[in-house]
């Protein structure tokens, strides 16, 4: 594992050669179990087609060496399966709460919940339970302010590892507890995140392709766990979707984005699967320019509060 970490800095194709190839083989050791596959209209894991670390200069590479070693020890240990068949698959609401109160110590910030539809699975990979508990993991606003700039593509591995760090911690506090659990660390999960956020309501899109949320608008990582837990509290309508309105009228991150990478109206793809940004456009400037990140920098979501931001765009409410 750590050498295709060192080969990763060396690659010019990061994706093919590193993350995804990781999580395959790590995919492979819960194949042996029950999983539940990407269905027919699955996108591909996500592939980084420049690589944002030969860019870099050798101290600074050195400098995310161990945060990169970080982040593929947790996505290693995310891979391993439960040792026991779970005892329980309905959840009272004081061990729900019990769960909750686990994740926030941890440093959870928005939780919810949601079914996982086959789709959402990338294409050839498979989870082991139908349920996923979403959360996110703030990032430091100081650091997203001097986006693009190396402090804070090492603050975003950083969270990243800590996504790894919670949904481990969770997945065994929830084995512990007799639930099924498969952790989905932030970096190379085996599902779409954002879309699991937003069906599990904690917040919406917005025109960046991020996930908007009251508590940190889009400045955050999102991680999972799988779960086999048929009751939990699945919400029937999110009521962060005013934001989609919001965006139209907006349209900041469209004209900040130094690479021109984001639809002016998001495209529809595969299926129901929706694109807002030309990843090949993207990934040519956030390889060069310390993973970017001005899209979240300069959201007004990311400078005011939702509330203020939802009252004055809709004062009825
Ligand atoms: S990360 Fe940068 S290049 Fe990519 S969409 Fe955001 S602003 Fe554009
Ligand atoms: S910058 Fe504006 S358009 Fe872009 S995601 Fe944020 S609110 Fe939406």
């Amino acid at each position: 594992m750590y050498l295709k970490v060192l080969r990763m800095l060396k690659k010019k194709n990061a994706g093919k050669h590193s993350v995804t190839i990781l999580m395959g083989q790590f995919n492979e050791t819960i194949a042996g179990k029950e999983t539940i596959k990407s269905g027919i209209n699955s996108r591909p894991a996500g592939e980084f087609t420049d690589n944002p670390m030969i860019h870099l200069r050798l101290i600074k590479k050195l400098g995310l060496l161990p945060l990169m070693f970080s982040n593929m020890r947790e996505l290693k240990k995310s891979s391993v399966g439960p040792h026991t068949v779970p005892a329980k698959t309905n959840i009272s609401t004081e061990e729900l709460g019990k769960i909750e109160q686990k994740a926030r110590e941890l440093g959870a910030v928005s939780i919810g919940y949601t079914k996982v539809e086959r789709d959402d699975i990338f294409e050839g990979f498979g989870i082991l339970y139908p349920y996923a508990i979403v959360f996110s993991i703030e990032m430091n606003e100081e650091q997203i302010q001097k986006a693009p700039s190396y402090d804070t593509l090492k603050m975003i591995q950083k969270t990243y590892a800590q996504t790894g760090v919670v949904a481990n911690e969770l997945t065994n506090y929830m084995r512990k507890l007799g639930f099924g659990a498969q952790a989905g660390p932030g970096l190379g999960g085996y599902a779409v995140y954002p879309v699991l956020a937003e069906r599990a309501g904690i917040g919406a899109f917005g025109h960046h392709g991020l996930i908007i949320t009251p508590e940190t608008g889009s400045r955050h990582r999102l991680a999972v766990v799988y779960t086999n837990i048929e009751n939990l509290p699945l919400v029937k309508e999110n009521k962060h979707k005013w934001i989609e309105s919001f965006c139209e009228k907006c349209g900041k991150c469209i004209k900040k984005c130094p690479a021109k990478a984001i639809y002016e109206t998001p495209v529809k793809t595969k299926g129901e699967n929706i694109a807002y940004i030309d990843n090949k456009r993207c990934i040519q400037y956030f390889a060069k320019n310390y993973g970017c990140t001005v899209c979240v920098k300069e959201c007004p979501f990311n400078k005011t509060n939702y509330n203020v931001i939802k009252k004055g765009f809709l004062p009825e409410r």
